[in-house]
């Protein structure tokens, strides 16, 4: 972040930032939010004229987390969607260099996409910079997560993107285990920023919703033709629930990942555990049951506050094994456990999670 602005005025913090950004101006009468938007079509003459096109919801919600990446932001209906309109600037037969163990819906989308003869796919260790660098040559993008899904690897992003640039790659990071509060990809080199906004941004377990953001306008018109064409557009209700959840992501995140910090203090060295890995920042942890499946199927049925289910960010701490998945890459564990910390209090989530944990014997 700038320590001020292009009019010299001192640089707001994200926190502020999340709260202000996308409100309609302040004057009499002025409705404090951006209303949900239900129209199909506009009466012609103006910038937006149908719906697939344009909508003040969509906007309100682009212009606060473009604000908190620091790029202009397209909304779209889920992670995948935005995913799916990045990978597609890729040119017919392009390589895309991706991490090994991306987010399962990636893994499968680029498999899709090789097995049509659309693209190649090449799978690399993306905490091995040298081995990631030497795959940019000859690729059309980059993509990466950092922290991975549910490896939790960590990605050196401005190495990355600097190699790949070397190349003429498009470099595109899915930064939603992250947030923008925690890490801006734009600023260290990446070209584009993808988001599942199902999970923490909107953060409470009830939108599906995804983003792009990117610092390039020509990149930015072509992901909106992705969006106008494919017609992968969010819901103006959702898009209202996404903004609504952003707003708090701050506060959020910030007692999520003390807690996150305090349970891996906690936990870590019990009995029942191989491992518990935690980048340092954010609120998902990954612990490794020993013994593989069994036990780890077990300990999620036997918590009272965990709960057993897939998706994360949200306001309620969850878990699962993640290689109850055929899509989840091999080589995760078959006793890891994915924690998303939610808002409980430190010591009820603990007290539930090593309850099971002692139980498993
Ligand atoms: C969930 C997730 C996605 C997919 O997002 P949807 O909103 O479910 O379509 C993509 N990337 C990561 C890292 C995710 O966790």
């Amino acid at each position: 972040m700038h320590e001020t602005n292009a009019t010299g005025e001192p640089a707001l913090h994200p926190d502020t930032v999340a709260i202000i950004a996308g409100r309609p101006p302040h004057a009499p009468d002025a409705s404090m939010n951006v209303p949900v938007h239900l129209t199909s079509t506009y009466v012609a003459g103006g910038e937006l004229e149908y719906g697939r096109y344009g909508n003040p919801t969509w906007t309100a919600f682009e212009d606060t987390l473009g604000a908190l990446e620091g790029g202009r932001c397209i909304a779209f209906a889920s992670g995948m969607a935005a995913m799916s309109a990045v990978l597609d600037l890729v040119e017919p037969g392009g390589t895309i260099v991706a991490p090994r163990h991306s987010y399962t819906g990636t893994i499968a989308l680029l498999a899709e996409l090789e097995a049509k003869g659309r693209a190649r796919a090449v799978l690399v260790d993306i905490t091995d910079t040298d081995a990631v660098a030497a795959e940019c040559e000859g690729a059309a993008m980059v993509w990466f997560e950092s922290p991975t899904n549910p490896a939790l690897e960590v990605a050196d992003i401005a190495a990355i993107a600097a190699a790949a640039h070397e190349h003429g790659a498009i470099v595109a990071v899915d930064n939603t285990f992250a947030t923008p509060l925690l890490q801006r990809p734009l600023e260290h080199g990446a070209d584009l920023v993808v988001h599942s906004a199902t999970k923490y941004i909107s953060g409470h377990s009830d939108v599906l919703m995804g983003a792009v953001v990117t610092g390039s306008d020509e990149l930015a018109a072509a992901v909106v033709q992705k969006r106008s064409l494919n017609g992968a557009i969010p819901a103006p209700l959702e898009t209202f629930l996404a903004l609504r959840g952003l707003r708090t992501l701050p506060v959020r995140l910030e007692r999520a990942q003390a807690t996150a910090q305090e349970l891996v203090r906690r936990l870590t060295g019990h009995p029942a555990l191989e491992e518990v890995r935690y980048p340092g920042l954010g609120a998902i942890v990954s612990i490794v049951v020993r013994g593989g499946a069994e036990p780890a199927d077990q300990l999620v049925q036997r918590t009272r506050l965990w709960v057993h289910a897939t998706s994360l960010g949200g306001v309620e701490s969850t878990f699962e094994r993640r290689r109850r998945w055929p899509l989840e890459q091999p080589t995760i564990p078959e006793g890891l456990v994915r924690l998303s910390v939610g808002l409980e209090h430190v010591d009820d989530l603990h007290r539930d999670l090593v309850g099971a944990l002692d139980s498993l014997g």
